[in-house]
């Protein structure tokens, strides 16, 4: 019963929270990628002429065929990683614009489908880059798909406790190097028997999300989903 209503409360506070955020920046008005003008029903807050731009992946499920004994179950991808996407998570990350993960974050769930996860997790950012950039984009996203499924967010659990090389010049195998200790599990209670679905920006070789599958999994967690807005379609971009 008291879980119950804590529940409740909790989802309630988020409620307000959120509106008070689409009052102040509302994403019915200006197309998010273009500026213009929008009528307020258009899907993902996009006008009609940027959207058929957008590379929708056709499957959410993405097939994963590339890494061997992977940790992680299943792979859902909003889009491609092409000239549009681009743009958009470079607003994300480096433009200063965290609001964009509200538009990124319907787009990941429409993929999704209905799931039951006992825990969402974002993938994190060091602590140095978190300072630098004061958001995590994937966590920002990740916020979202939260308050929409109802499902908690898991915060300080999966730590990025080493600070790794860009992967964009790296090869499968110097992107695990670069990679391995980089993450870490604490209060693994938190996670134990859980079935979990994690969060990225982008998946590129996927060598980041199954290390941190990876973690999860072996400090307990029952199952690893892993789902980002865009994959990849070629080797060499940034991960
Ligand atoms: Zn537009």
């Amino acid at each position: 019963m008291k879980v119950f209503w804590s529940n409740k409360i909790y989802w309630g506070l988020q409620t307000i929270k959120y509106e008070i955020f689409e009052l102040l920046y509302p994403s019915n008005i200006h197309c998010t990628i273009c500026s213009q003008p929008i009528k307020d029903d258009v899907k993902y807050g996009i006008c009609e002429k940027c959207i058929v731009h957008m590379r929708f992946a056709e499957s959410g499920l993405q097939e994963v065929e590339d890494i061997e004994n992977k940790y992680f179950e299943q792979l859902y991808a909003a889009t491609y990683y092409y000239e549009l996407e681009k743009n958009i998570i470079y607003d994300l990350k480096y433009n200063q614009k965290p609001y964009l993960a509200k538009i990124i974050a319907p787009m990941i769930i429409e993929k999704l489908g209905e799931k039951d996860y006992d825990g969402i997790i974002a993938i994190p950012l060091s602590r140095e880059k978190h300072k630098k950039r004061e958001y995590n984009q994937s966590y920002e996203i990740a916020k979202y798909i939260s308050y929409e499924l109802k499902i908690p967010l898991i915060k300080n659990v999966l730590l990025r406790v080493k600070e790794t090389k860009p992967q964009n010049n790296l090869n499968p195998l110097e992107r695990i190097i670069n990679l391995s200790d980089a993450f870490r599990v604490e209060n693994k209670r938190r996670i134990e028997e859980k079935k979990l679905l994690l969060i990225d920006d982008i998946y590129t070789t996927g060598s980041t999300v199954d290390i941190s599958s990876k973690e999860l999994v072996m400090n307990g967690a029952k199952l690893v989903d892993i789902a980002v807005f865009s994959r990849a379609v070629y080797e060499g971009e940034s991960d």
